[in-house]
């Protein structure tokens, strides 16, 4: 796990087994996400997929380009797919059988792309759209090789830079009404359901619902098959529902939100209406409340507790550290539950197990 970036200025985490990874959230620019990964030796170029846990600009800020860059494809659920079409079409509303109608034309679109031979977007390196089934068989397994983590990067487009210019592909699909013209307009898209697992390539993923105010918000585990290892993101959610903790055993890596301190939000500079909504069921995680989870809810078993998502103008980074250390207790040792926290500035050190 490599958090690129958390906070409400944006969010981003690269989880990476054997020869697959992918992005979780792309809430910065493409092109700051292109430049925090190559500084984390993560190469940008070898992503299968981004997965998206819900449709708030914190954590989708850059999807587009980057997907369209990368001509990967995207994991919604479909409530929050709908969402963020919404959300990055220009005009205000859109009926849903306006938007199934569009759904239905970019499939058609996508099919055709998979199809033609060269000059593809979506048939280049995953065969278009498709069932998740699809997408293992065309993702190479084993091709390590190819896939090793890099540090230098083979071609000018993963140097950090996000080309502001159309390249040849991205011509052909403006050509055919897509690409800039539509600003919804993805490689490839894939839905899964919260409570219901699927596999990119080596990772097994486990969507859970969180309770947060957007479409249909989720949460992940994912499970590296072959090594048995479980990392979990869990941030954006008001409080610690009962399927949250249920989801959260077991795991040796956990980012888990550590938002703000009760104290300084309701001295804070934010409005009323903003403190009641980050203090809500469907608000953000507090200090406090991600400590009684540690104290109350966690088997004591992880690895590594990655604090996330704090707020810059209601928290401090002690405050947070300080609440989940005291959580912890005794359970803290050489080995395990070691409580570092990710920041909005910088990407973490990857954590590799
Ligand atoms: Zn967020
Ligand atoms: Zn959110």
């Amino acid at each position: 796990m490599t958090v690129l970036a958390s906070g409400s200025k944006g969010n981003a985490t690269v989880i990476a087994a054997g020869s697959t990874s992918v992005l979780v959230d792309a809430g910065l620019s493409c092109r700051e996400l292109m430049r925090r990964m190559a500084a984390v030796g993560e190469d940008a170029e070898q992503l299968d997929a981004i997965l998206i846990t819900h449709e708030h600009l914190d954590h989708v800020a850059g999807l587009s380009v980057l997907a369209r860059r990368l001509k990967i494809p995207v994991f919604f659920t479909e409530p929050t797919h709908r969402a963020w079409t919404r959300m990055v079409m220009p005009r205000t509303t859109m009926s849903y059988a306006k938007w199934l109608e569009m759904m239905a034309r970019e499939k058609e679109q996508r099919a055709v792309e998979a199809a033609a031979p060269a000059h593809t977007l979506a048939g280049k390196r995953l065969g278009g759209t498709g069932v998740v089934a699809q997408l293992e068989q065309q993702i190479p397994v084993g091709n390590g090789s190819q896939k090793s983590k890099s540090k230098s990067n083979s071609n000018g487009n993963g140097n950090g830079e996000c080309s502001g210019e159309l390249d040849e592909e991205e011509d052909l699909v403006e050509a055919s009404g897509k690409g800039k013209s539509d600003p919804s307009y993805l490689p490839a898209v894939e839905y899964f359901r919260a409570g219901q697992g699927f596999s990119i390539g080596e990772i097994e993923v486990s969507p859970f619902t969180i309770p947060h105010d957007a479409a249909d918000p989720c949460g992940f585990v994912f499970h590296a098959r072959t090594e048995s290892v479980r990392m979990a993101i869990a941030t954006d959610l008001g409080y610690v529902p009962p399927n949250v903790k249920m989801a959260l055993r077991g795991v040796d890596v956990l980012l888990l939100e550590s938002n703000h301190d009760l104290e300084m939000l309701k001295d804070g500079p934010y409005p009323w209406s903003v403190k009641q909504r980050v203090l809500s069921r469907v608000g953000h995680l507090s200090n406090a409340a991600a400590a009684e989870f540690l104290m109350k809810d966690y088997d004591g078993g992880a690895h590594t507790i990655v604090l996330g998502h704090l707020s810059e103008s209601n928290n401090l980074p002690e405050l947070a550290r300080l609440a989940a250390e005291e959580a912890i207790g005794g359970r803290m040792s050489l080995l395990g539950n070691r409580v570092v926290l990710a920041q909005q500035g910088t990407p973490l050190e990857p954590i590799c197990l």
